[in-house]
């Protein structure tokens, strides 16, 4: 089973896809990574979500990504002795201390520490920007704020605040909890939300201790000034444009996310952009002509990944917005304009052996029109820089490290393969085109291009380019 499109696609699952046919329907549609929202999934839940991709994954026989997707740090208010208010604009609205219910003046917010570091003139901003707020009075204790759009609250409602650097590191106790569970499940992938800054990542990174990458949700201005900092110190990011919309405007957001898309390609970190991409089909079956377009730019700004939310975990048509996304990522890649789109944003190899060998590999493999770029990669490092090299033909990552495949599956452009290290150089030839042909990537007679670390085996060490002609039973011809 291959793909016939270099972007990936990561489904979130939930309600309308949390059952082993569908998890398996959704595969066979386009999904190459699942993401359990935690802020949805207990423990046993996730678990159970676990176990089912893990029986998916047997039964197709290719490697499939997890990410669990940790709440972060979202703010909400207590609850109303009416369960809601209606507010007028101009009004005055009370956030504080006191945990009694809310009312038309007065609501909880059970975060001391907030409480603290509101300013007047900061904004808040309750159920996605849905009612907006300005302070006029804080006293540590209370903000006082003047409703200056929107009238309606209640129970429970997220509160954020773009203007307030937040005294909260990115996890929470709940998060602590979470993250503990997912690793001990064995997910490959964590997502940090709401972090603000570059520190935000490393009480996770230890947790995790090697068992998972991290993934950054770009969802905050500070986060979104940090980029660069940020971009050093995490394995991966999303573009997360639902949040990222309500805490800056909306009109902002597409330019961010050609900054993110390009830093993190520069980098050759994994790129994930995500939210509101198909929204109409959580309930029709065919998408709006805005959104394709809105898919079709992530895959022409060469993305890693493009996901979906509500649309495949709680919408009536998960499969068929897999495959539409599908579809869309097909016929984008095979565009005319495509290419020259993709390597317009290409960067220049860092002076380092395998960048400069992943540049020469793709340079090799597009002058004589190679079938496949394959690369031996132990931990996914040498992986990552041959997709950062966007090569218009196919890479095949091979990976004695089944945990490494699975992480590759968020990267764009790589097909992983699972197979023991390459005893001897004919080995390491005769195994590549073999899987080449096996995957259906090349066919007898036909050439691929394979780099190497040489001694064979070592990690971090790619110093080897070999062009090899496929026989006519699929290995090397002497
Ligand atoms: P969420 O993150 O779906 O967990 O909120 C993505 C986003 O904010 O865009
Ligand atoms: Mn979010």
């Amino acid at each position: 089973m291959r793909r016939s499109r270099k972007v990936k696609i990561l489904a979130t699952i939930g309600p309308a896809s949390s059952e082993q046919a569908t998890l398996k329907k959704l595969f066979e549609a386009g999904a190459d990574v699942f993401r359990i929202n935690m802020s949805h999934a207990d423990h046993e839940l996730m678990r159970t979500l676990i176990g089912r991709i893990r029986a998916v994954e047997a039964e197709v026989g290719r490697p499939i990504g997890i990410l669990a997707d940790l709440q972060g740090p979202k703010l909400r208010v207590g609850r109303f002795a009416n369960g809601k208010e209606t507010l007028a604009v101009g009004q005055t609205f009370t956030l504080d201390d006191d945990t009694a219910p809310g009312d038309a003046t007065r609501v909880h917010l059970p975060h001391p520490e907030i409480l603290k570091s509101v300013e007047p003139g900061h904004r808040l901003l309750i159920d996605d920007g849905k009612l907006e707020l300005k302070a006029v009075r804080c006293d540590g204790r209370s903000i006082q704020c003047v409703v200056v759009a929107g009238t309606s609250i209640s129970d429970r409602k997220g509160v954020s605040l773009p203007d307030t650097d937040l005294p909260v590191g990115a996890l929470t106790e709940k998060d602590r909890a979470d993250l503990d569970a997912a690793l001990e499940a064995g997910v490959d992938w964590i997502a940090l939300s709401f972090i603000q800054r570059p520190e935000d990542l490393i009480e996770a990174r230890r947790i995790a201790n090697g068992r998972a990458l991290l993934l950054s949700k770009i969802e905050k201005p500070q986060a979104v000034a940090r980029l660069s900092e940020i971009m050093e110190l995490t394995d991966a990011l999303m573009v997360a444009r639902g949040d990222l919309g309500v805490e800056m405007p909306p009109e902002a957001v597409p330019g961010i996310q050609k900054q993110i898309t390009r830093a993190a390609r520069k980098a050759g970190k994994p790129v994930v952009v995500a939210t509101q991409m198909l929204e109409s089909m959580i309930s029709a079956p065919v998408p709006t002509r805005a959104e394709v377009s809105d898919v079709a730019t992530a895959v022409f700004e060469g993305a890693d990944a493009i996901m979906l939310s509500a649309e495949s975990a709680a919408g009536a048509y998960p499969v068929e917005a897999v495959a539409t996304m599908n579809r869309i990522a097909e016929r984008v890649e095979k565009d005319p304009t495509y290419p020259a789109i993709i390597n317009a944003q290409r960067s220049t190899p860092e002076p380092t052996g395998p960048d400069a060998i992943s540049y020469a590999a793709r340079e090799i493999a597009e002058t004589l029109e190679l079938s496949a770029i394959v690369t031996y990669t132990a931990s996914g490092a040498t992986g990552l820089r041959a997709a950062r090299e966007r090569p218009k033909v196919p890479i095949i990552t091979l990976s004695p490290i089944l945990e490494t495949a699975r992480r590759l599956s968020l990267a764009w452009g790589t097909h992983c393969v699972v197979t023991e290290d390459a005893t001897d150089l004919d080995d390491m030839v005769d195994r590549a085109c073999r899987i080449a042909v096996q995957e259906s990537f090349a066919a007898a007679g036909g050439r691929i291009i394979i780099t190497a670390g040489v001694p064979l085996g070592t990690s971090g060490a790619t110093n080897m380019l070999r062009i090899a002609d496929i026989g006519a039973e699929g290995s090397p011809r002497k």
